[in-house]
């Protein structure tokens, strides 16, 4: 086959379109896209943070042209481009049906954190994750939406475990010019730069606007150079250092975020706080209003008009709490602006009234100014309503005024590719047209199908199982070979046998936050070597996980469950991977067979985690907690112990760590390891696809989206 030569400009066209989509996220759920920037330059995609405006930098201009001329490629890059152009043009989305008044006066939603891909590291965990997909999905329903977080140069932190297996944390200086951002400019062509008081002095701040398909989201960035040098750092690291540069840094994302969408001539019709951080915003939109000639009063009762919060968690840490102090000083004008005494201002974010000192905290602050509020599944909602009874002098838990709506996952983006091709395959050889499976993939419909042998066989199943096991396999085994540490002279010859691509395998991966107890099952220490051991029905474990820089607990963990891989029987059973972020979460929700969660109930609010492994054919092992105690039917996977806990930590401690073993070998093991004359699981399978079905539509973002503009968005 011969192609005509490209011409001049045809050449420029495509290769402008694809500066254009690597300034668009979009890319980071279309596997297509991504497949071309790799093509481009695989090495620097894989050391890159597969981020295509970095490949973009690698490869020449004159390179791009060469490579644009190869067969077959220019298709490609059209077809993409076409794909993208048809999304970002599309008129007929949801929100055009259901919402189209969010198209004028969107939903404006601040988080302290943005997980959007692993090139962007300015997330913690599982708070930012959600924030990720809230945005993505808000955008494939063509919601009217603008996002509000920070710019931190220095992101979170990357981690590293030094010789006594503790961990360490360092941090890479991200470059704006090498990442997915375009500075935020006036109508001259200069940064657009707007200013917030922070402890009497003038902060200056300019932004950074990532593409999020239709969506904007603006990162707040005070490295200026008009800044004194303790404020152009305010916004370097993610929750970076102690009070002081957290309040700041909350002054900056809630006042500073108001002023910038009323710089850009953005009128949202509803103010979104992703927990309290944020909730500063209410005391500027008060302030707003009372320089237009409201009285205080008057300025509160319609802000909360406009105000929505979310609570993310029960744990005390996740309530920040300021000094009284270091709010009045930090917050400059906050009282005189709004015509307060301190007392006055103090009480706004006051949980007991009848405490005149108690600390400002910022929950009772955004509670006091939303006109609602609500947790993040069925059981947080009603935790957070007994914990907020007294606040709100309620009678019962049942009259405070906090909903839930239970979390999701922005299903298309979490999908690895192997599992994506396949899925995308079945659905065209279904009558499907290519196009729409990334809308379909969101529908009961779609998944209710997988219930049916005709649709895809348990062979083609467990082949895809393989597939992503191995990947998995291999992705540790390169990543065990880089930490090197892991290893001791000798151990290549043991390296083949580090992990076993036929074993069951458990994968544990968030935030080693105490309360997620990650070395619970090693509480059963003797019986888990027993289990790893037995070589007709191997079991093996991976885990990954930061600690906060300041919990030395959290680190004590990670300690330990490392200590164990390296010097006990569970060697070779057992891995820790370091440096968890997106792409391990990828890796491990896809590769694994059982996705252990074992908070202490109930502590975890919703968690996410366990829902991106649906569409591998990955199941959950979990406590009673959070989002599975709804999503869990008794066949979709597996629970550890009752819909109850005991009273007393310590007893719920040890019985927690007996149940989730008894579920172990007497659930999950038999029914893994029962496998007919072809050495297929049929049993197991048959839970797959329930789990498929049940699940992979209900835990998403499209699903939670839709029912926070139902019930909140809209009811204003
Ligand atoms: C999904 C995700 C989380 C959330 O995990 P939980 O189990 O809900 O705590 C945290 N970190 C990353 C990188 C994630 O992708």
């Amino acid at each position: 086959m011969t192609t005509k030569p490209l011409t001049g400009p045809e050449l420029k066209e495509l290769a402008d379109g694809l500066h254009r989509l690597s300034r668009n996220l979009w890319w980071s759920w279309d596997q297509e896209a991504q497949e071309i920037f790799q093509e481009l330059s695989p090495r620097g995609w894989q050391n890159l943070y597969h981020n295509p405006v970095a490949v973009l930098r690698e490869v020449s201009d004159y390179e791009l042209q060469v490579r644009l001329q190869e067969a077959g490629f220019a298709d490609r890059v059209r077809k993409v481009l076409a794909a993208f152009n048809a999304y970002l043009s599309e008129p007929n989305t949801w929100a055009a049906q259901h919402a189209p008044q969010l198209a004028k006066n969107p939903v404006a939603y601040f988080s302290a954190e943005f997980a959007f891909h692993e090139c962007l590291p300015i997330a913690a965990g599982g708070l930012g994750a959600l924030a990720g997909d809230h945005a993505k999905s808000a955008s494939d329903l063509g919601l009217g939406f603008v996002g509000i977080s920070l710019f931190y140069r220095e992101g979170y932190f990357q981690q590293a475990i030094n010789h006594d297996n503790w961990q360490t944390e360092h941090y890479n200086l991200l470059n704006p010019k090498n990442l997915p951002l375009d500075p935020v400019l006036n109508a001259d062509g200069d940064p657009l730069v707007c200013s917030v008081r922070i402890f009497g002095t003038t902060v200056h701040f300019h932004a950074w606007r990532v593409n999020i398909g239709r969506v904007p989201v603006y990162l707040l960035d005070t490295n200026r150079p008009e800044n004194e040098m303790l404020y152009r750092d305010l916004t370097t690291r993610v929750y970076g250092g102690d009070h002081t540069t957290r309040i700041m840094q909350e002054i900056l994302l809630g006042v500073g975020g108001v002023r910038l969408l009323r710089a850009l001539g953005v009128q949202p019709s509803t103010f979104h706080m992703n927990e309290g951080h944020a909730a500063f915003l209410t005391l500027e939109l008060i302030r707003e209003k009372m320089a237009a000639g409201k009285s205080f009063e008057e300025a509160g009762a319609l802000t909360k008009q406009e105000c929505l919060f979310t609570t993310h968690t029960p744990v005390e840490a996740g309530h920040d709490r300021f000094s009284q102090d270091l709010v009045q000083m930090a917050g400059g004008k906050f009282a005189t602006n709004l015509k307060l005494t301190p007392a006055q201002l103090l009480a706004l974010g006051s949980e007991h009234p009848e405490n005149p000192n108690a600390p400002f905290c910022m929950t009772a602050l955004a509670l006091r100014f939303s006109r609602a509020a609500n947790g993040v599944s069925e059981l947080h909602g009603a935790v957070s309503r007994e914990m907020w009874q007294q606040f709100y002098g309620a009678k019962t838990p049942a009259d405070v005024p906090i909903g839930h709506i239970t979390n999701g996952i922005h299903l298309v983006g979490w999908i690895k590719g192997p599992a994506r091709r396949f899925w995308r395959r079945k659905f065209v050889e279904q009558g499907g047209k290519e196009a729409d499976f990334v809308y379909d993939a969101n529908t009961v419909d779609f998944w209710k199908k997988v219930t049916d042998p005709a649709f895809t066989s348990d062979e083609e199943i467990w082949a895809l199982r393989y597939k992503l096991r191995r990947e998995l396999i291999e992705f540790a085994r390169r990543r065990l070979l880089l930490q090197g540490r892991s290893f001791n002279q000798g151990d290549f010859i043991t390296f083949d046998g580090m992990l076993n691509p036929d074993a069951l395998t458990i994968g544990f991966a968030r935030r080693f936050a105490t309360y997620k107890r990650a070395p619970l099952i090693f509480d059963q220490f003797e019986n888990v070597v027993k289990l790893v051991r037995d070589s007709s029905r191997p079991v093996q474990f991976i885990f990954a996980g930061k600690a906060h820089p300041r919990d030395d607990a959290g680190k004590s963990f990670i300690q330990k469950v490392i200590h164990l891989s390296k010097y006990s029987e569970l060697k070779g059973h057992l891995v820790f991977l370091e440096n968890y972020d997106i792409h391990v979460a990828r890796q491990m929700v896809a590769g694994c067979d059982i996705w252990l969660n074992n908070p202490r109930r109930p502590l975890e609010a919703s968690g996410t985690s366990g829902m991106k492994t649906t569409p591998h054919g990955c199941m959950n092992l979990s406590i009673m907690d959070g989002w599975w105690r709804e999503g869990f039917d008794g066949e979709n996977g597996f629970a550890i112990g009752p819909d109850s806990h005991p009273a007393d930590v310590a007893e719920q401690d040890r019985v927690d760590s007996y149940n989730l073993y008894q579920a172990l070998t007497e659930q999950v093991i038999p029914a893994f390891y029962n496998r007919d004359a072809n050495g297929v699981p049929r049993q197991w399978i048959g839970k797959i696809r329930h789990a498929m079905t049940t699940l992979a539509p209900l835990y998403s973002t499209w699903r939670m989206v839709q029912e926070y503009t139902n019930k909140y968005y809209l009811t204003r």
